[in-house]
Formats: structure tokens, C-alpha cells, sequence
């Protein structure tokens, strides 16, 4: 055991032949590798409207967009929150592509759970234990992401806080770590794969493009994740990555997406796993 924490429901052990979390149709956990798309914040509708086509022309099963938005400076652009979901349901009715966004806090909830087909626990919530035992009892998949400075102990714990509440559709991300390092974002941390999956059941997906924060690495880095035993990927992706309102930086255009995914698709094929396809 690498890992010392009281892991009743999360652990390896608790479910050894792993877990396969469906959302509309898309297992995520099972043979194949699952690719999550879209813009780091919806924007408008004509900027969803066309990420979305390009993701799904581009090989993404599942459309992510933040409605809210946790940023940094109260002075940035924090979401188009309730307007955000509405487009985010509209893209949804649009491609057929399931859609994930981030629940910031519980009082948000009956909105998010009402357009989300995944929730997602951002990095800076992932401790915020009211809200990970809310999204618990929603009983609806739950992308959990690990806190930037959290230990895998911890980031383990804060998921079986979910599963305690009667949540078994959990989804790890690992989204990069702090470090000493100035020159990317974060680290990402890809010991995390082997580990998470060593210890628990939970399929475990990367974010290569807050792990990095440059779009240039990101390609490389989904590629290393892929290798690692990654059952899929979060990127993000901007028709006009120069003009985002939120992560420009390490937002892929379309054209680099699509390059991407035939690159982690001959990846995938070197350790076996197919990439989830949605019928044309
Ligand atoms: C995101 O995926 O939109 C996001 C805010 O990521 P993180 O919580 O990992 O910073
Ligand atoms: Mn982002």
C-alpha cells in the first residue's frame, strides 16, 4: 500500500475490476480513451456554438464550457453563469455531445445538475467537503478535479467523500500540481496516473492544458498521458484562442485539436485502447 488514508468505498480493493462511469452513452473508465473538449468559459453563443462543432468534427465525446467561472482576480471575466448553462444545453441539443461545467458552490447546484451532464469540482473546491458531499447525493457523475496543492491522500479522501454520501460515478482529473517551477503553469503530475489507478477503482483522466498552461505543450503532454494509462483527457479548446476571455494561452485552435487527437490516437493504439467515437 503506497497510499495511507481510510478508503472504504474508494479504494482498489472495494471494486478491483475498476469503475465505468456512463454519461449518456460514453464510458469513461472502460477500454476506451474518452476526450473531453470545449472552451475554458462559455462565451457567447456563436463562440460555444463553433467550439462545439470543431470538437466534435475534431474527435472530442464529450463538450465542457465553465458557466462559472473561479478566477483569480474578482476583476476578470467570472462566466455568463445562468445564461452559460442555456448555451451549454443548446450546444448539447446541437452536436449530441454530452456536456460537463463546473458547480462553484452549492447554492448553484439545482441549476448545474438541471444542464450538467457531469459535474465538475474545480481544483480550488476540491476540500469544499458541504459541496462534495452535495454533489454526493445528486447522484450524477461528478468530475472531480485535484486541488492544486493536494496530496493524492488528500484528493482520494475528498473523493470518498462523495462515494460516502452514495455517489458511486465518480471521475478523477489530475490538472496539474505547484511546484517550483516558473516557467509552466503547473506540473503535471503523471506519477499521479499509476498511483491513483494502483490505489482506486475510479477512472482517471488528465488536463494537460491547466497542467501546462501553454496550448504548444499540450499535445505532448496528452500524448505522455495516454501512455501513462490515462482513460481519457480534459483539453481546452477556442476557435480564436488569441481573443479568449479566459486561458487563451493554453487553449488549442481546432486545427491544433484535431492534430492532437491523431496523435493520441496512434498513442492509444501502442498500449491498446481504442479512442471512444460517438456514431456519425
Ligand atoms: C477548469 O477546468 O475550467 C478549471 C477551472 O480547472 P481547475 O479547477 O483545474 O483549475
Ligand atoms: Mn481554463
Amino acid at each position: 500500500m503506497s497510499i495511507s488514508a481510510d478508503l472504504r468505498l474508494v479504494a482498489r480493493a472495494a471494486k478491483p475490476g475498476g469503475t465505468i462511469v456512463d454519461v449518456r452513452g460514453v464510458r469513461i473508465g472502460g477500454p476506451e480513451i474518452v476526450i473531453i473538449a470545449g472552451p475554458c468559459a462559455v462565451e457567447s453563443e456563436a463562440q460555444l456554438l463553433s467550439a462545439a462543432r470543431a470538437v466534435k468534427a475534431g474527435g472530442a465525446a464529450i463538450l465542457r464550457g465553465g458557466a462559472f467561472k473561479p478566477r483569480t482576480s474578482p476583476y476578470t471575466f467570472r462566466g455568463l453563469e445562468l445564461e452559460g448553462l442555456r448555451l451549454l444545453a443548446l450546444a448539447r441539443e446541437e452536436t449530441g455531445l454530452p456536456v460537463v461545467t463546473e458547480v462553484m458552490d452549492a447554492r448553484h447546484l439545482p441549476e448545474v445538475a438541471g444542464c450538467a451532464d457531469i459535474l465538475q469540482v474545480g481544483s480550488r473546491n476540491m476540500q469544499n467537503f458541504t459541496l462534495l458531499e452535495e454533489v454526493g447525493r445528486s447522484g450524477m457523475p461528478v468530475l472531480l478535479k485535484r486541488g492544486m496543492s493536494a496530496t493524492l491522500a488528500e484528493y482520494l479522501q475528498a473523493a470518498e467523500y462523495i462515494m460516502a454520501a452514495g455517489n458511486e460515478r465518480v471521475i478523477l482529473c489530475e490538472r496539474g500540481i505547484r511546484t517550483f517551477e516558473p516557467s509552466t503553469r503547473n506540473t503535471l503530475d503523471l506519477n499521479a496516473v499509476p498511483m491513483l489507478q494502483r490505489e482506486s477503482h475510479l477512472p482517471v483522466l488528465v488536463d494537460p492544458s491547466h497542467g501546462t498552461g501553454h496550448a504548444w505543450m499540450v499535445p505532448a503532454m496528452a500524448c505522455a498521458a495516454v501512455a501513462a494509462g490515462a482513460d481519457g483527457l480534459l483539453v481546452e479548446v477556442h476557435c480564436d484562442p488569441e481573443r479568449a476571455l479566459s486561458d487563451g494561452a493554453n487553449s488549442l485552435t481546432p486545427e491544433a485539436f484535431r492534430r492532437m487527437v491523431e496523435q493520441v490516437a496512434g498513442v492509444a493504439a501502442a498500449v491498446g485502447r481504442p479512442l471512444f467515437k460517438h456514431e456519425p
